[in-house]
């Protein structure tokens, strides 16, 4: 069978590496050609991964808390040193959720909620943009979600920061055109480790996956797969006319 490498040459940097929907990323990018620098705070998972990876290569891990601001800094200065100036691509994908009240979410969750999802994608990309607009195919990916669209009891804090991530998506994609092209996906319900927390937090988990799937047409969650594959087209030339979109992956959810 043939193999198609649309990003053969391409170096990509991705955060949230080795999740659900990261690590998913990260194979897709690699098995289309491109050298990926992952970064992830979970030393465990990233050494799980760069083992898994070591006989086909292209996977360099990195480790730090894109909730601490020295911890990023002290990542971006190694990881800018490794790339010497080039990067083609950046998937913002790092975040975390929460199932909180509204009346109940303190400051410290909105804080870390924003932190994770907003900041970190903001300031890591500010970090690498001169090696961006140095590439002829620059992408940027940013994970936002479904609920950046719609709402969802329990999860205000984190609507707000999916919301935030589409908005400065669209801003910084006029504001980069023609050099980069800036994207976002949003996924609706992807079975991973963050979905399956979700499902657990809520006191039933088998009631509360009964009752995601009843509101997708499709009648399913979502794999890490079907979501790598549209961030792969998003950060590919086969996309070179698409900038500022969301592009929603939700089996059908929000149009429901
Ligand atoms: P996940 O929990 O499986 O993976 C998230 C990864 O991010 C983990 O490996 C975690 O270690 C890493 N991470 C979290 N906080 C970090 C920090 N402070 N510093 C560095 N790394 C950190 O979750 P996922 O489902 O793969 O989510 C990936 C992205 O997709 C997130 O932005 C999430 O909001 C978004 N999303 C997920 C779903 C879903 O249903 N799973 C739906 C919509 C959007």
């Amino acid at each position: 069978m043939a193999t198609s490498t649309p990003l053969a040459g391409r170096i990509a940097v991705v955060t949230g590496a080795a999740g659900g929907i990261g690590r998913a990323i990260v194979m897709t990018l690699i098995n289309q050609g491109a050298r990926v620098y992952g970064i992830d705070r979970n030393a465990e998972a990233q050494s799980r991964m760069t083992d898994a990876l070591a006989a086909v290569g292209g996977y360099t891990p990195y480790v730090a808390d894109l909730a601490d601001r020295t911890d990023t800094d002290r990542m971006l200065f190694a990881l800018r040193a490794d790339l010497a100036n080039r990067c083609d691509i950046l998937v913002n994908n790092a975040g975390i959720s929460t199932l909180v009240p509204f009346a109940q979410t303190t400051d410290e969750q909105l804080d870390r909620m924003f932190a994770i999802n907003v900041h970190a994608g903001f300031r890591i990309t500010r970090a690498l943009l001169p090696a961006l607009l140095r590439s002829e195919h620059a992408a940027i990916v940013n994970t936002a979600s479904e609920l950046g669209f719609i709402g969802h009891a329990g999860y205000a804090a984190y609507c707000a920061t999916k919301g935030a991530v589409l908005s400065w998506t669209r801003a910084l994609a006029v504001e980069l055109a023609p050099h980069v092209r800036v994207n976002a996906v949003c996924p609706g319900p992807v079975d991973t480790p963050m979905l399956q927390a979700e499902f657990t937090a809520s006191g039933d988990a088998a009631a509360a996956h009964s009752h995601e799937i009843a509101h997708v047409p499709m009648g399913r969650l979502g794999t890490p797969g079907d979501i790598a594959g549209i961030v792969a087209f998003l950060a590919s030339d086969a996309a070179a006319f698409v900038t500022g979109a969301a592009w929603t992956a939700d089996g059908g959810k929000t149009v429901a």
